[in-house]
């Protein structure tokens, strides 16, 4: 997945290009910038990219899902749900905004399961939030007729699956918003940097000024320009926006490499009849940003990854165990660990966990390991990686 390993002439050029002209900020000081306005031009062509009419690049995915929340209207003990199997950033997002995050299981796509969401439905709720782990999606056919029927807003969390479809859609593109992360380790990289896209022009207008302290960016004097709602700064630096204008030209080319190593690894995998995939909802293509694979049982998935680990398999992940993006670890959401004091309506309507079963989401995530498509990887070393992994899980499987 990460974009920084094919760093190149590109990304130093679009960099140059800032520091000559100086102007690091993305407004203003048209003067002095030479006609130079990089985070605006990533916009134009992540607009292009994703057949969207906005896009609002910031300095975060978690901002980007701030940002997205915040644009349309969610505010204090509004309820948003969110799968049990994603980044802490999901609930970050929720909770900055003093809205409450409602944790939802997971079904054998790894992505909210459109039962479970049905069933967690409440006068409160505002907004279904599906978040595409490990390049691949929720199945969003089911979850907008939901959305739908209860008059509810689709989020998308694209932050880990840029590039993927469903019927033919961009990830991000399908539900009323999407965000992107450009984190140092996703796909296309700004550094720090993420994007809300949408077709809705109120929401894009909301998120435009919510980023950028409320500005409703009228005239040329920022100084001069109204404040019609409270924001905040989210901005994307011209720096960080220039490295991610790069990298998105080479995003196609990213995306082909990582099919063909997935292919690679994944048809190596499919002689072990043991081994059985990720459901990818129909109508779906993956981004191929990983392969996961389920094992018949938690056992021998944790005993896999370990294997994997031991025989010299990077970059594989158990995520049944992991701290940042299974609810399990979540002990500081899960015991309402805040610095200060969290607002009243979050408090009381945090559900206990402790009571809540997520049985059918432990069942998927316990057997399942997730392997990162690394865009470094020569043909070589990949063809080496599938005959040692599929050594180590037979090994591993015939006990
Ligand atoms: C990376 C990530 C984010 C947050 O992005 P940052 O840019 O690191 O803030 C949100 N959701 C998911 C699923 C992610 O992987």
């Amino acid at each position: 997945m990460p974009g920084f390993e094919l760093f190149g002439e590109q990304e130093k050029k679009e960099v140059q290009q800032v520091l000559d002209t100086g102007v690091l900020m993305r407004y203003g000081f048209d003067g002095m910038r030479d006609g130079k306005w990089k985070a605006k031009e990533l916009e134009k062509a992540l607009e292009e990219r994703m057949g969207v009419k906005h896009a609002q690049l910031v300095s975060s995915g978690t901002a980007a899902l701030t940002i997205a929340l915040a644009s349309a209207g969610v505010g204090a003990g509004d309820e948003v749900l969110m799968p049990t199997f994603t980044f802490v950033a999901s609930f970050e997002s929720i909770l900055a905004l003093g809205a409450v995050p409602i944790l939802v299981g997971i079904d054998d796509t790894l992505t909210l399961d459109p039962e479970a969401v049905e069933k967690a439905i409440t006068e409160k709720t505002k907004v279904v939030m599906p978040v595409h782990m490990c390049g691949s999606m929720a199945d969003l056919r089911a979850l907008k007729a939901i959305c739908e029927k209860h008059n509810l807003l689709l989020l998308e969390d694209a932050c880990q699956a840029i590039g993927g479809t469903y019927e033919g859609k961009p990830l991000g593109s399908y539900g009323d918003l999407g965000c992107f992360s450009f984190d140092y380790v996703k796909t296309i990289t700004c550094g720090e940097g993420g994007a809300v896209i949408t077709d809705n022009d109120t929401f894009y207008k909301n998120a435009d000024h919510y980023s950028d302290h409320g500005h409703d960016h009228v005239g040329l004097d920022r100084g001069a320009e109204a404040h019609p709602f409270l924001g905040y700064n989210y901005r994307i630096s011209e720096l960080h926006a220039a490295v991610g204008l790069a990298q998105i030209a080479r995003l196609n080319d990213f995306l082909a490499i990582q099919k063909e190593t997935y292919t690679v690894l994944r048809e190596a995998l499919e002689s072990i009849p043991e081994v059985t995939f990720r459901r990818v909802p129909n109508g779906g293509e993956e981004s191929y940003a990983f392969l996961s694979f389920f094992l018949p049982d938690a056992i021998l998935a944790k005993q896999a990854h370990t294997a994997l680990a031991a025989n010299g398999v990077d970059a594989c992940f158990y995520w049944y165990d992991n701290n940042w993006h299974y609810y399990r670890q979540w002990e500081h959401l899960l015991e309402k660990k805040s610095l200060g004091k969290l607002p009243t309506e979050l408090y009381k309507q945090l559900p206990d966990y402790s009571i809540i079963d997520f049985s059918k989401s432990d069942h998927w995530m316990g057997r399942t390991v997730s392997c990162l498509i690394k865009l470094g990887w020569s043909r070589e070393e990949v063809s080496n990686r599938a005959a040692t992994m599929v050594k180590t899980i037979r090994s591993v499987v015939k006990g």
